[in-house]
């Protein structure tokens, strides 16, 4: 997102980087300091901007809210007066609060009295062109304020983005390697969202904390130990339940050309290089058939979906239609 200067100023910041800059274990102890000419973070900063939502509640980018990033915005806002001084200027700019947790709107209030200007709406650009004296040698993060209507150049030291949360890349191989899928956004799916929010499709398989998608620390922690009681009240049983209808596939036809492998939603096939043939693992599979409907030598099948159990069923359905006359 070039408009921003990230990479292009030095003291344009993301706010992971910044989260590290202001810990006591990051490169400066926690003093919050702002790059000098050569480089050099020295110097400390006068008036900060922090820019909500870069990259999220974006049609362009991506369309979910961090969730996060208004809290930790409001973090850095009070960790800036109390570090570095509160005669510090320091400039909030968010499209909307959201302060959805216990306690959550309370700080907000009181960051609003340590002084910091909340100004609702969205920077379109950072840049160095000064236009104005006061402007020189600064960075001037240029918006419009949408509660006033009007644009407003606002010159600071320091530039902090509150980017997006977004999924690993390589979370498609972390999926495939657990029969876990990815959402559009590329987050891991659960099950189901209000029934299943901690189980995946694969059973025995459970979703804590950002991997499902943007979530604070307490949302993390209460996630996480939801998880673990799941899967030690699974592992606590010693042995698994397998439901009846599930795949099985023939040895004695299988030509081992593996299609039914690439096409099992859940990763329950494996080849059995030894003898050529693919198995599937009764305990991972769900008995979607797929493997079943797609098989090119037919030797896939859904237990108990067998072609004559399917024609008997239909010839039932038919009969009972004949004889209420329809
Ligand atoms: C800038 C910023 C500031 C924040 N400030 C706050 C705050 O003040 N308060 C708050 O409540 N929340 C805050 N959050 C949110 C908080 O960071 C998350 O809630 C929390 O980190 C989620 O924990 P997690 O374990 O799900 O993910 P993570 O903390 O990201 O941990 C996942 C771990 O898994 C590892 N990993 C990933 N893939 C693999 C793999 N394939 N193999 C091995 N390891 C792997 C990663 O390296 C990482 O160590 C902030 C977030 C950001 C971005």
């Amino acid at each position: 997102m070039k408009p921003f200067g990230y990479g292009v100023y030095p003291n344009v910041f993301t706010a992971l980087e910044f989260e590290r800059l202001s810990n006591a274990t990051g490169p400066t102890g926690g003093k919050i300091l702002i790059r000098d000419e050569d480089g050099a973070l020295t110097r400390s900063p006068r008036s900060v901007a922090l820019l909500h939502c870069i990259g999220s509640r974006d049609v362009n980018y991506h369309e979910y809210c961090s969730r996060v990033c208004c809290m930790y915005a409001l973090k850095y806002t009070h960790l800036i007066k109390e570090k570095v001084g509160h005669d510090t200027k320091v400039y909030d700019f968010y499209i909307d609060m959201r302060c959805f947790g216990k306690g959550y709107e309370e700080f907000y209030r009181r960051c609003q009295e340590e002084g910091t200007i909340f100004i609702r709406g969205k920077v379109a650009e950072i840049t160095d062109q000064a236009m104005r004296p006061e402007e020189q040698g600064k960075l001037i993060a240029i918006a419009e304020d949408t509660l006033l209507s009007r644009r407003v150049r606002v010159p600071v030291d320091l530039v902090v983005l509150s980017t997006a949360i977004e999924a690993r890349h390589d979370a498609g191989d972390v999926g495939r390697l657990f029969g876990v899928n990815q959402g559009a956004d590329g987050f891991f799916l659960e099950e189901h969202p209000k029934l299943g929010p901690l189980n995946t499709a694969t059973d025995g398989v459970f979703l804590a904390g950002c991997c499902q998608k943007p979530m604070d620390i307490p949302d993390t922690v209460s996630q996480a130990s939801g998880a673990a009681g799941k899967a030690l009240s699974l592992a606590a049983l010693g042995k698994v339940e397998v439901p009846p209808t599930i795949s099985w596939i023939d040895p004695d036809i299988c030509i081992g050309c593996q299609v039914c492998i690439g096409l099992c939603p859940y990763g329950a096939i494996e080849f059995n290089e030894r003898k050529g043939v693919s198995e599937v693992n009764p305990a991972v599979c769900k008995g979607c058939g797929s493997c079943s409907g797609f098989c090119p030598s037919d030797a896939a099948r859904s237990r108990h979906f067998k072609s004559e159990q399917i024609f008997a069923e239909i010839d039932g359905i038919m009969d009972a239609i004949a004889k209420v006359g329809r």
